[in-house]
């Protein structure tokens, strides 16, 4: 009889969970599954307390669906990755496991915790590794010149043709073991994790019952007018998914599964989105020094960004003037999540207009964000920045002023999250720069100044490369 291993990371489910289903493959084997939880790590990557906690609830929840599975859950802290492979080696000594199996993360620290845990213990145990975390592997979405792609459109492209030739289809969540099983493993105790709490005022429910639940009325309500609403931050357009897709209570293939059966363009918008995923996490894949702090472009290098800690608190807490960008970063703060359409706008003007980092919006994002996702993070930053792959052109500056009139003209998002605000006519809100608005900051910036200030930075710093 084989004894399996489940080793459980940003997949928290049992749903269209390769690694699981493979364990449970045979009903005479053994089944146990275990998660590190690596508080140091989370600090070095800078998850944040919203997403820690929604991990803490994801686990507990995790803990439960495995029970009724007559699965144990074993839960360990460690410090972090290095360590976590010591205790998982000792583990598998303990448990005299033959098989381990996982699923296979693309961010390059776990990428490489994965190939050293692999390495040091195939001399103990078969490691088996599954793709779940993206619709098509990134090493089977190539060029005909077998060359990663740099440009989003050509890449989703070769997803389409990929999920062509080998149709999805998401695994159900494998049937329950005989009760003998749960007991097998009750030596090793789990550890107590010290309980996080969020700093935001709402936590979404990602409970798998109740994701496939909100995906269910998502496509049956709101696709059908995705592609028409997903600009309006103050009309709920978009699935609000993603907080479960971080943390892997729902898998990237079921989302695809539950829209695949709906027709129309709304369905097809929001698939296009789903394979913006799929594109950064290539590009973290392939080029993986963009998780290292660098730009994907060599220009980064080359900028002198502002280093002002005034300038960034005042983005930080949502006071810069700016209505639409000071209602954005409220939302963010009190729900820990942001409309996609504000995250462009706050990153452009976090990087244009005041010329700060990009790197340091990209970590505030990280520390705030309950759908925190290290690719999807990276590659939304240096798009914004102008210096990742298929990023915005240089020049092109989002103007707060135009995107709060033409995404919010009823100013009804702004009046929501700034109350001083809420009782003014929308004209005067857009026209803040004109006449300062009453029990509200000015604008710390002038717009159309530092949008000229920034395009000619970013030329110098273009030339210099030539240097
Ligand atoms: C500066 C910046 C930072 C971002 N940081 C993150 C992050 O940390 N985590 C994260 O999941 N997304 C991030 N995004 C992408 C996007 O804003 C969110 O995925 C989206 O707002 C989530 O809301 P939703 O689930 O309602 O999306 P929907 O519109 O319903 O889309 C469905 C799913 O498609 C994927 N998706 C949609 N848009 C994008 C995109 N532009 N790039 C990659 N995937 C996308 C997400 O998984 C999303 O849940 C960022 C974008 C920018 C511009």
């Amino acid at each position: 009889m084989k004894r399996h291993l489940v080793w459980f990371r940003n997949d928290l489910r049992v749903d269209d969970h390769p690694a699981l289903s493979h364990a449970c493959a045979s009903k005479d084997d053994a089944v146990v599954a275990i998660y590190f939880y690596c508080a140091k790590q989370f600090a070095a990557h800078d998850v944040g307390r919203n997403q820690q906690y929604l991990i803490q609830k994801a686990l507990s929840n995790l803990s439960q669906s495995l029970e009724q599975l007559n699965i144990k859950l074993i839960i360990l802290t460690s410090d972090d990755f290095a360590s976590s492979i010591d205790r998982l080696s000792q583990v598998i000594d303990d448990l005299a496991i033959t098989d381990l199996h996982l699923n296979i993360e693309y961010a390059y620290n776990e990428r490489q915790r994965d190939k050293q845990a692999c390495q040091v213990l195939s001399n103990k145990t078969n490691c088996h590794r599954y793709v779940a975390d993206s619709l098509v592997a990134p090493w089977d979405v190539l060029s005909k010149q077998g060359t990663p792609f740099k440009v989003f459109t050509p890449f989703s492209k070769a997803v389409y043709e990929a999920m062509d030739k080998s149709p999805i289809h998401p695994l159900s969540m494998p049937t329950a073991r005989a009760k003998e099983n749960l007991n097998a493993f009750q030596t090793v105790s789990n550890s107590d994790l010290d309980e996080v709490k969020p700093t935001a005022k709402f936590c979404p429910d990602i409970s798998e019952n109740n994701v496939h639940k909100q995906l269910a009325d998502f496509v049956d309500d709101s696709i059908i007018d995705y592609k028409k609403d997903r600009d309006f931050p103050a009309i709920p357009g978009t699935s609000q998914i993603s907080p479960a897709l971080a943390i892997g209570s729902v898998s990237i293939r079921r989302c695809y599964e539950f829209a695949r059966a709906k027709r129309g363009e709304g369905a097809k918008t929001w698939i296009k989105e789903l394979i913006w995923r799929d594109f950064y996490r290539s590009v973290m894949w392939h080029f993986p020094y963009v998780a290292r702090g660098q730009g994907f472009l060599p220009v980064d290098k080359k900028i002198h960004w502002n280093r002002s800690e005034d300038d960034f608190e005042k983005w930080c807490a949502g006071s810069t003037g700016v209505p639409i960008v000071d209602s954005a970063m409220r939302q963010l703060l009190t729900t820990g999540w942001m409309h996609n359409r504000l995250r462009m706008v706050v990153a452009s003007f976090l990087c244009k207009n005041l010329w700060i980092d990009w790197r340091w919006g990209e970590r505030f994002f990280a520390q705030h964000l309950y759908d925190f996702d290290y690719a999807s993070n990276n590659g939304g930053w240096q798009w914004s920045a102008s210096i990742g792959t298929d990023a915005a052109p240089y020049f092109r500056v989002f103007n707060p002023v135009s995107q709060a009139e033409r995404f919010d003209p009823d100013a009804e998002f702004i009046r929501k999250w700034i109350e001083p605000l809420q009782s003014l006519p929308s004209k005067a809100i857009h026209q803040f720069e004109q006449k300062p608005l009453p029990n509200y900051p000015s604008c710390m910036v002038d717009i159309k100044d530092s949008r000229k200030k920034a395009i000619e930075q970013f030329k110098v710093a273009k030339e210099s490369e030539d240097d």
